[in-house]
């Protein structure tokens, strides 16, 4: 009997031993799986779902793994959207927390301040270095408001950058301002824009108010007098109609200017023989040639042509021709040449007049801009025939340059893309 409880107490024992040990495996391969799970792995329950008592812990830890995965893929799907988006936004952008460090800031934002990418947790003024940026960030982390100012920054280029800045402020639940998203626009495109109409619109009032002043105070001279010689009234009315002239073609000018920016004249290309046209001209240009007793010669072979607008085309070689005639001496030679090259047509208008001196050559084709402003005036010019200029050929998909040496002549070159046959 005794012998008997002796084998079963060693039974019990030796079973509860056995099933101690294998409690114990599991307990350390459940360790190891939480482990894994906690690194981000695919857990192996297997072994686990055997034991009767931890396959509810294999079935939690597995839907556990299975919700971290899924979190993961959140979390990666979010940081991907928010680094596309950040990425392609023009807009610059920075995240700066209440003790003024970087949280974020995407690459628009590092190209505008030449910031490193590894600016973040970095302050805003150590990275940026403008006071003006830390001060709209300080403003809207003290006071929890949204802030929008411009500022200028100065660039090593010389020509400040413009910007737009939005500071908004990101609140806890709690109310407190924790951080400020700060968005960047660059509206120097827009300022330039604004400065050269700002500059247009003054260059006009000056064009006009010379031809006005003088209208007006003839038109004075002749009420005062009415009983003045006939002799002076004809010198006075001389002057006027010349002015009325001048006044018309300025108007002219401008309007053919507004036309073609506004593209409300589409340009109609057709393929275009270049020497009947250049020869037609040369013919209606005559008498104005023949006021300065000026020659011309042409050199268009037959060959030569061009896609293009027939009445643009000949505003551009009209312009061209007036100014040759303007700054040619008397007795002087205008030439007009072209040739086709491989991918270009060139076309030259030559003068040995009175040439242009280098420090003005690169300025020729902007508004208004002239040499000698009352010469050009004296002839009759408004300013704006090579800006016409430019702005055709460039509508043709051409260039135009000006190669001069001053006192001895002025070539304008345009170059037309060749036609393909
Ligand atoms: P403008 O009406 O004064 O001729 P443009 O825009 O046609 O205006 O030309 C601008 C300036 O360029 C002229 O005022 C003149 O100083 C210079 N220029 C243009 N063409 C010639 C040329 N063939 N010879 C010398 N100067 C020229």
């Amino acid at each position: 009997m005794t012998v008997f409880l002796l084998i079963l107490l060693v039974v019990v024992f030796g079973a509860w031993i056995l099933q101690r040990r294998s409690f114990l495996l599991q307990l350390r391969s459940a360790e190891r799986i939480i482990e894994e799970v906690a690194a981000g792995k695919k857990p192996a329950t297997v072994a686990l779902r055997r034991h009767r008592d931890f396959a509810g812990v294999a079935w939690r830890v597995e839907h556990l793994s299975e919700e971290h995965e899924l979190l993961k893929q959140k979390f990666a799907e979010k940081t991907f959207n928010l680094d596309a988006i950040l990425s392609s936004m023009i807009e610059g952008v920075l995240v700066v927390s209440k003790t003024h460090e970087i949280r974020v800031v995407n690459q628009s934002f590092c190209k505008m301040f030449n910031v490193p990418a590894d600016a973040l947790g970095q302050t805003v003024l150590r990275a940026v270095r403008e006071a003006a940026v830390d001060e709209i960030i300080g403003e809207t982390l003290d006071r929890g408001e949204v802030v929008a100012r411009e500022i200028s920054i100065a660039t090593m280029q010389g020509e400040p950058r413009h910007y737009s800045v939005n500071s908004v402020p990101v609140k806890n639940p709690a109310g407190v301002t924790t951080d400020a998203v700060v968005v960047f626009h660059d509206i120097s495109r827009l300022r330039q824009l604004e400065e050269v109409r700002r500059e247009f619109v003054a260059n006009v009032s000056h064009e006009l108010r010379t031809p006005l002043s003088i209208f007006h105070g003839y038109l004075e001279n002749l009420m005062e007098n009415p009983k003045m010689p006939r002799t002076d009234i004809a010198a006075i009315l001389k002057i006027l109609s010349k002015h009325s002239r001048r006044l018309n073609a300025l108007l002219e000018d401008l309007l053919t200017l507004a036309r073609l920016e506004s593209r409300r004249d589409r340009i109609d290309l057709a393929e275009l023989p270049l020497r009947p046209m250049v020869e037609t001209i040369a013919q209606e240009w005559r008498q104005k040639f023949a006021t300065k007793n000026l020659s011309v010669t042409i050199n268009v072979p037959d060959s030569v042509k061009l896609r293009a607008d027939a009445f643009r085309l000949e505003q551009v070689l009209g312009n061209l021709l007036d100014n040759a005639i303007k700054f040619s001496r008397d007795g002087g030679t205008i030439s007009m040449r072209a040739e086709s090259q491989s991918d270009a047509v060139i076309v030259r208008v030559e003068d040995n007049g009175i040439g242009i001196p280098p420090a003005d050559l690169p300025h020729i084709f902007e508004r208004f801009y002239r040499v000698e402003k009352a010469r050009s005036r004296e002839a009759g010019g408004t300013g704006l025939g090579l800006s016409i200029v430019k702005h055709i050929v460039g509508l043709h998909g051409g260039n135009v340059r000006a190669e001069s040496t001053f006192g001895t002549g002025t070539a304008i070159v345009l170059e037309f893309p060749a036609t393909k046959d």
